[in-house]
């Protein structure tokens, strides 16, 4: 599929070891763990799955002194796997005082995520706000500025809805909300700057879990400043629910050219793969034109005119065979992420559609003779038939493999 060169937000590029966040770069996937970070083998392990995913970046949580000291072993044990995965540490109530104590483990961070409503209160905040920051300062570590509805500044809230509340014609209290949501983050990253961390080391979300506050809020947040902004619609639920919303939230943002980073928070169904996240946000950026990372099948949902399984079982099984190749030939076989296969249920659009495919098969709906037309490169090639015709088919889409895009 080609790539869509839509018009981006300016923003600043802030470097994450190696992975570009703004500036124009391609819109960077990340993902977070679930596992305890003390578990240094169970985090190891979720985090190198989650990068081979296709997570650019992933985040842990570093909640307790086990959690922060684990972060130079889970370091040290990636490497030792070659994965150079970027790890963010996310950092909640007692983070100022984690980074001070272990500061090696600030060290094998490569990038900070500070919640401004959860650093502490009252005369504490601005104290604990600076311990972070200096520490990424020492460190040279980028910051995550994340705001998040569910943790806002509750002292900011209230100085907000005073003031609203003074004027001659009040705001509603979501737009309050939203104001201090984006205040909390530019203030912040102001507070930050004043303390010495450079303008191009910080990134900026506020996340909240409606689809139209978030874009409400991003849009605002787009106008008034030129950091980098990680989008994600937090608490976005289970499976169907959470895709959708997630993908209604971010994709229009991401076509207004807004969004350097995003995240889908899904709920993972128990016994589901963590990496589902990852797979939904590239399938979203891949959708909307804006990155290739795996061959597209394009298969027509069948009709009455499909009466077996057997087509949805070949354009399954060729989605999951493309995907499963990936890693090995995304090395092999430079830009095979262009590819689109399509799997079509009968004559009325399959060879049209199998044209329009690199790779197109037109299987017999119900009533046809059982023949299933091949189109390469919108070429008629061969005509499958028989109880081989998957076997036969993925033979013809690897050996297109190997001659298009194989290097020697
Ligand atoms: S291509 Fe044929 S089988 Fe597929 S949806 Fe259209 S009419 Fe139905």
């Amino acid at each position: 599929m080609t790539e869509t060169t839509l018009p981006r937000r300016p923003s600043v590029a802030v470097d994450v070891q190696g992975v570009t966040l703004g500036g124009g770069a391609p819109v960077v996937v990340q993902s977070m763990t679930n596992t305890d970070t003390a578990d240094v083998d169970a985090t190891v392990a979720q985090v190198a799955e989650l990068y081979r995913a296709g997570s650019e970046l992933v985040r842990v949580t570093v909640n307790t002194e086990a959690a922060m000291a684990a972060l130079p072993e889970i370091r040290a044990r990636l490497e030792a796997q070659g994965l150079s995965v970027p790890l963010v540490g996310d950092f909640h109530f007692n983070g100022h005082r984690l980074v001070n104590k272990y500061p090696e483990s600030v060290a094998a961070l490569a990038k900070l995520r500070i919640n401004p409503g959860n650093v502490g209160r009252g005369s504490k905040r601005d104290e604990q706000f600076a311990a972070l920051i200096e520490a990424a300062v020492r460190h040279d570590k980028p910051v995550r500025i994340g705001v998040n509805w569910g943790s806002l500044d509750q002292a900011l809230l209230a100085r907000l809805m005073d003031e609203n509340a003074a004027r001659p014609e009040p705001l509603p209290t979501e737009a309050v909300m939203r104001e201090a949501l984006i205040r909390s983050a530019l203030e912040s990253a102001a507070a930050a700057e004043a303390l010495g961390l450079p303008h191009d080391r910080i990134v900026i979300s506020c996340k909240v879990s409606g689809v139209q506050p978030l874009i409400a809020v991003y849009r605002e947040l787009a106008r008034r400043c030129d950091y980098p902004l990680h989008l994600g619609l937090t608490e976005a639920g289970m499976g169907i629910k959470g895709i959708t919303a997630s993908s209604a939230a971010l994709a229009v943002l991401l076509q207004e050219g807004i969004g350097d980073t995003i995240r889908i928070s899904l709920t993972p169904e128990p016994g589901a793969p963590r990496t589902e996240e990852v797979r939904v946000a590239q399938e979203l950026l891949q959708a909307m034109g804006l990155r290739n990372f795996t061959p597209q099948v394009v298969a027509c949902p069948g009709c009455g005119r499909t009466t077996s399984t057997f087509f949805q079982e070949l354009a399954r099984d060729i989605q999951d065979y493309l995907r499963a190749q990936m890693p090995v030939w995304r090395e092999r076989y430079p830009g095979v992420e262009k590819l689109t296969v399509a799997v079509m249920g009968c004559v009325v659009n399959g060879p049209g559609e199998s044209k329009h495919a690199d790779i197109g098969i037109s299987l017999p709906g119900t009533g046809e003779r059982p023949v299933a037309p091949v189109y390469v490169d919108g070429e008629k090639t061969v005509t499958l038939k028989g109880e081989g015709i998957a076997k036969e088919f993925q033979a013809i889409v690897e050996d297109y493999v190997a001659r298009r895009f194989g290097t020697s």
